[in-house]
């Protein structure tokens, strides 16, 4: 066996008997689910920021989207747009959307791949707190030239 992808393997079980996703999925934990497929489900979140927040989650545990293999991905996603019109359809909202956070830094809690849909509605109160600025030109040249020296390793 090689060992650090053994070591790999092992840390991702682990990861996975502690999964509350996980347990969701193998019905351990109930839900309320609102769709299914081979590699997908879609549940209402337990603390829901708008009528109708619903998690889309992969049904294979990936901590998040950097550790799914491209090539997975467009069958994990493609009945979201599907779950998005019906919810649509089912609240009212005239719009959505869709959050995905990695990473702890980035408000991500649970470490198993998943999208927010958030139904919107003109003049409601669901607000995220961006604050913009404007960009430094040289500072953002100078980043871009950096990602596409990179993309072309
Ligand atoms: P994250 O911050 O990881 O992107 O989002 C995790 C989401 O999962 C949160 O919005 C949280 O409310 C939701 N959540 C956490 N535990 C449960 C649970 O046991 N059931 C459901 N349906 N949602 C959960
Ligand atoms: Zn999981």
């Amino acid at each position: 066996m090689n060992p650090p992808s053994g070591r790999t393997c092992h840390l991702a079980v682990i990861a996975m008997v502690d999964c509350i996703f996980c347990k969701i999925i193998e019905g351990k934990i109930p839900s309320t689910k609102i769709f299914e497929d081979d590699h997908s489900i879609a549940i209402f979140d337990i603390n829901p920021i708008a009528k109708g927040h619903t998690l889309f989650i992969s049904k294979k545990h990936y901590s998040d989207l950097l550790e799914v293999p491209p090539e997975k991905l467009a069958s994990i996603l493609t009945n979201l747009p599907r779950v998005v019109a019906a919810i649509l359809k089912a609240t009212g909202a005239e719009g959505f959307n869709i959050i995905q956070n990695n990473k702890r830094c980035a408000g991500q809690l649970i470490p198993h791949l998943h999208f927010h849909i958030i139904p919107r509605k003109t003049g409601d109160k669901v607000h995220f707190n961006w604050q913009p600025l404007p960009a430094d030109k040289d500072e953002m040249t100078a980043l871009a030239s950096k990602v596409k020296q990179s993309l072309s390793l």
